[in-house]
């Protein structure tokens, strides 16, 4: 049996992480842990019976805990009891499919714990993955990626060794616009944006997916997870979402990892880890698929993934700033307030304009998403 606490479990990630779960009869969901969402939080519930939940809002906990009356299951709320669930001493294994930069407490704590963890959170380790990665690493923790394109490179380095990595090449689908000119891309709206060609997921990452700064995000996230510098990971662009990443060995030798764009396979291979299960679903049928696609990625029209690689490059709380400006642009441009292109703006406004630190601890991390958010505020709100 395992045993595993699921942060996030009412997002696009954690429902289907749950749905691994079902397939699969020897998975305990010891808790979940989610912001609001307590309608499905109590189906989750009541279909799972965990022994803790976890509600982000105190009035939404308090209603919950009314409507669960006839069950055992323990509600708990706030940080306090988003660390509780992550630290529960049956737990193996924690999967952090909440979004945003939130996720770095819980985690940390999951860590220390000894927890191993299935990571989506992908904003956690780039914002604090010079304290994660070393953490896990002296608590003897596994960081088992979750996000395709890392779990496609952790699949390639199997029986590999890292020292022996020439390059990571990170493919990109390159979105709904990756066609579109700098005029077309003034015009986008929100419902555009929310359309992603290939992938289903959660509102926030489908529109860092149409600016490509969840690519951005993702090479931040390569870096820390396989230790290889920025001028090693190359962003390639492969509209058809078949190739989830290649890495090319120093002796030339190129391996990659394909299948059709279905989450649940990166999730199923954290939790069962170096163990392959079955997994229904289509398979691949390359005569029909006919022919994979490449290109370059446009960093001008792109603009959010150069600043990412130039944000990755400083360092420090670099990318936090680069993360906590996208967040509250992102939000910024899906309530109508600023235009599509403005995401990019802000975010290199902020990172010209907020003060660096080096080394930052987790409080420094914090404070900075905090003037990150004050400035923005000030400046356009
Ligand atoms: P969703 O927006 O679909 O889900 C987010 C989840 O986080 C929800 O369960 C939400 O709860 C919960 N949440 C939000 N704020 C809080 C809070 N303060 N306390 C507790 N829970 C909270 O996002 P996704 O599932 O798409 O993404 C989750 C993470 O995984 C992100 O970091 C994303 O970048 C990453 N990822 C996602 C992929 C995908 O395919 N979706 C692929 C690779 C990575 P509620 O709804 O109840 O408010
Ligand atoms: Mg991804």
């Amino acid at each position: 049996m395992k045993y595993i606490t699921i942060l996030g479990s009412t997002g696009s990630i954690g429902t289907q992480t749950l749905d691994v779960v079902r397939s699969n009869k020897d998975i305990k969901v010891v808790a979940l842990g989610a912001g609001s969402n307590i309608k499905l939080l109590e189906q989750q519930i009541r279909e799972f019976k965990p022994e803790v939940v976890s509600v982000w809002d105190e009035e939404k906990a308090k209603q919950l805990k009314e409507n669960i009356q006839d069950l055992d299951t323990k509600v708990v709320s706030g940080m306090e009891g988003l660390i509780e669930i992550s630290t529960i001493e049956t737990v193996e294994i924690v999967v952090t499919a909440i979004v945003g930069m939130i996720g770095i407490r819980p985690t940390i704590s999951a860590i220390l714990a000894g927890k191993h963890i299935a990571l989506a959170n992908k904003e956690t380790l780039v914002t604090a993955g010079h304290i994660i990665m070393p953490l896990a690493k002296e608590k003897n923790v596994k960081i088992l990626p979750v996000d395709s394109e890392h779990s496609a490179i952790f699949q390639c380095l199997n029986g590999e060794n890292e020292k022996e990595i020439d390059k990571i090449l990170l493919t990109a689908s390159g979105g709904p616009f990756r066609n579109f000119t700098r005029e077309q891309m003034k015009h986008v709206q929100v419902e555009h944006a929310l359309k992603h060609p290939n992938w289903s997921m959660g509102r926030k990452i489908t529109i860092d997916s149409s600016t490509m700064i969840n690519k951005g995000l993702e090479v931040m996230e390569a870096k820390w997870l396989f230790d290889v510098d920025f001028d090693n990971i190359e962003v390639v662009v492969q509209p058809q979402s078949v190739i989830h990443s290649m890495v090319q060995f120093v002796d030339g030798g190129i391996m990659a990892q394909l299948g059709t764009p279905d989450m649940r396979l990166p999730i199923q291979y954290a939790l069962y880890y170096p163990e392959r299960r079955y997994l229904g679903g289509d398979r691949i049928d390359f005569a029909s698929l006919g022919q994979l696609t490449f290109e370059k990625p446009n960093m001008e029209n792109f603009r959010g993934l150069q600043l990412a690689y130039e944000a990755g490059r400083k360092g420090g709380n670099a990318p936090t700033i680069f993360n906590a400006a996208n967040e509250k642009a992102v939000e910024l441009f899906l309530d109508r307030k600023i235009a599509y292109l403005e995401i990019p703006e802000m975010i290199e406004e902020c990172m010209k304009q907020l003060q660096f630190r080096n080394n930052p601890s987790v409080e420094e991390i914090l404070t900075t998403e905090q003037e990150t958010y004050e400035f923005i505020k000030e400046r356009w709100q």
